[in-house]
């Protein structure tokens, strides 16, 4: 598990020195783990908190992606900076078409009960304005990066895949569709909320030092400005 799932570490080489982060208090570590034999691993200690640098190494994904929908930072810390994903484009698109199906609900018409060209219009229709949403939201997120550029240590490509990460609470739209919930307020009040506070996890990771108010503002800015330009394009061209 250890080799295929995290970064490659090897505590001889010191160019990997502050490639990882403490989950607890973010600090720069050498390693998350030393391996003595193929069998015994020891964790790291940190030297700042002196606690574990990364107790989710030891856990099974699924018990880090229940400590995510938890909303813990710590499970974000791990998983956006100790954690090198493979492939990360295929979980984008799965979310970004998570993302149109949560559109396609929002803006239901009548048009799904009408002819075939229809539905595949509303379909492409609801792509694109999930595009634009999510492209709106990370770029106010990439100006915010710009201006507090010293508050960061992620370069322009790890925020923009960790902010896109933020987005993982839209797959949940499948449930939606099993248990029909697709058209409670409740359900789509509930998800706008986990999805907030998932980009605000997210934010307190790439900016830690920035306040918890101030990462608060932005996302409900970016959200702001992500929902008005879908508006705008709905309103202009669609
Ligand atoms: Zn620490």
């Amino acid at each position: 598990m250890w080799r295929n799932r995290y970064k490659a570490q090897n505590p001889s080489v010191s160019k990997e020195k502050e490639e990882f982060a403490c989950v607890n208090c973010q600090a720069a570590a050498s390693t998350t783990y030393k391996k003595y034999s193929e069998d015994v691993i020891r964790l790291t200690e940190c030297e700042k908190c002196h606690e574990l640098v990364d107790k989710y190494i030891e856990y099974d994904v699924v018990l880090v992606v229940i400590d995510l929908m938890l909303q813990y930072v710590q499970a974000y810390r791990h998983l956006l900076l100790n954690v090198k994903i493979e492939r990360p484009e295929r979980l984008f698109v799965i979310f970004w078409l998570s993302h149109a199906a949560e559109v396609w609900m929002r803006d239901k018409t009548g048009a799904q009960f009408g002819q075939v060209a229809d539905q595949e219009w509303m379909f492409y229709r609801c792509l694109l304005l999930s595009a634009v949403e999510i492209c709106s939201f990370v770029v106010t997120i990439l100006l915010f990066s710009l201006w507090k550029k010293k508050e960061t240590t992620q370069s322009t490509w790890q925020i923009i895949g960790s902010t896109l990460l933020g987005y993982y609470g839209n797959v949940a739209v499948v449930i939606s569709f099993i248990f029909n919930l697709s058209h409670e307020t409740s359900y789509q009040v509930v998800m706008q909320i986990f999805l907030l506070v998932s980009h605000v996890q997210v934010q307190r990771v790439l900016f830690p030092t920035v306040s918890s108010t101030d990462n608060i503002i932005v996302v409900l800015t970016a959200k702001l400005i992500s929902t008005t330009t879908g508006s705008l394009l709905t309103a202009a061209v669609l």
